[in-house]
């Protein structure tokens, strides 16, 4: 028997519990189905940490950003927990756009200072600097972990039923106001339980990461969407974790032959009790969700480590953790954030999305209401590949 609900979500990662969150509390009827256990590791908003950087050119993500930052703190005030830490941001290297940058965050109510690398170096001596640094202290480090659990727990106590261990299997448009789902309980093994049930409802949020393709690649036309299997590390701090960190970028100088072994940008932060958390961006192997190795590519891994052993003299290159999680990155390393019929879809956050997932939350919301997302978020917006973008 098909039951009827006026909103569904699928895939509780962070896109989707934060929709699920934004929808109970506008006291609309909502269920968000997600197929793995609470915190689970297999998709992109695991861990702890993630950096809420301010570093953008564009002022559509800063205002994002200006939205985003009282929205982190209401919800920890609702929730009772702490989720972001404003531990300050710094952007050194091959940075174009550094002083249109520093000009424009002041604008967004952000703090943005200029420093020499001595300076800089003389205040976080566990990096080794690259020139200029832009420094900006309200940014900080999520906690990512924390994050999706509380804007689960907030979407409860606002009314919305949260599934795990809740598999959709089929995603079909029935209508403008029509949309069908089919799910299969399973355990924790992802074994099926009991008969697959169907569900229809008036609106359908889709927030599928890295399976998005694979689940909506048929009723809906998207754009090309590359799924990757990123391995960042954490490695040890050599004073113990004495010393409070800021997170950084780090962009390579394209005509030095010395940066020739790196993969990309490199992001990182500190994250407490485990140590010196730092990656390339968005270059690790095309992968298959269904089908990945959780382990890293040695070649990257070496490239990474000698990276710590040049770059951050207060971090053990020997000393590491390997991390997996996955990137879902458009051409144009833009969101997808969209709606067509009862179909609103958030996709391709391209490894820079979490600091903005409360206002994502809100754009899908909206969308359900017929509220538009921003345009260069569209199903329709031409992608271009542009210049190597930063987390
Ligand atoms: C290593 C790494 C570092 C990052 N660093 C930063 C950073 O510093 N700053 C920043 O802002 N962003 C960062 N990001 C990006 C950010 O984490 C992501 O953009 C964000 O987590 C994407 O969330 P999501 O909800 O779209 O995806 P996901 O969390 O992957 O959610 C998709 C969900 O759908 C579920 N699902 C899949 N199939 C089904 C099904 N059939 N039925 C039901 N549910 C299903 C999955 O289980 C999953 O929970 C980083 C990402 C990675 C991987």
């Amino acid at each position: 028997m098909t039951q009827y609900l006026d909103t569904i979500v699928v895939g509780g990662g962070a896109m989707g519990s934060a929709a699920a969150y934004e929808l109970a509390r506008r006291g609309i009827e909502v269920a968000l189905f997600e197929r793995f256990t609470p915190g689970h590791r297999q998709g992109a908003s695991h861990g702890a940490s993630r950096n809420f950087n301010l570093s953008y050119p564009d002022p559509v993500y800063l205002r994002m950003l200006a939205e985003a930052l009282p929205a982190w703190r209401e919800l920890e005030a609702e929730t009772g927990t702490r989720l972001l830490e404003q531990v300050g941001i710094v952007n050194h290297g091959h940075l174009p756009e550094f002083d249109r940058v520093a000009r424009s965050l002041p604008g967004f109510g952000f703090e943005a200072e200029v420093l020499d690398a001595v300076e800089a170096g003389r205040r976080w001596p566990g990096i080794r600097f690259d020139g200029r640094v832009l420094h900006t202290p309200q940014a900080g480090r999520l906690d990512a972990d924390a994050a999706v659990a509380a804007f689960q727990n907030a979407a409860r106590a606002q009314g919305a039923d949260v599934h795990h261990l809740a598999r959709v299997t089929s995603i079909r448009i029935l209508g403008d106001e029509l949309a069908r789902i089919e799910v299969q309980r399973t355990d924790a093994r992802g074994e099926p339980l009991g008969e697959p049930e169907a569900y229809e409802s008036r609106r359908l949020v889709v927030t599928l990461g890295a399976w998005t393709t694979r689940l909506l690649g048929r009723p809906l036309v998207l754009p090309h969407l590359t799924v990757t299997q990123e391995q960042p590390a954490h490695f040890a701090e050599r004073d113990g974790g004495a010393s409070i960190w800021p997170g950084f970028n780090h962009a390579p100088r394209p005509d030095d032959a010395s940066y020739g072994y790196w993969r990309s940008p490199v992001y990182g932060m500190q994250t407490p009790g485990e140590g010196i958390k730092a990656g390339w961006h968005g270059s690790g192997p095309i992968t298959d969700p269904d089908a990945r190795t959780f382990t890293s590519e040695p070649r990257q891994l070496a490239a990474l480590r000698r990276y710590v052993r040049e770059w951050l003299p207060g971090a053990d290159p020997d000393a590491f953790t390997e991390i997996s999680c996955t990137y879902t990155t458009t051409r144009d390393g833009n969101f997808v954030i969209d709606r067509v019929g009862p179909v609103a879809v958030g996709a391709g956050f391209s490894g820079h999305g979490f600091k903005f997932t409360p206002v994502v939350g809100r754009y899908l919301a909206d969308l359900t209401e017929g509220v538009r997302a921003p345009a260069q978020f569209s199903l329709r917006a031409e992608r271009r590949t542009p210049e190597p973008s930063r987390s």
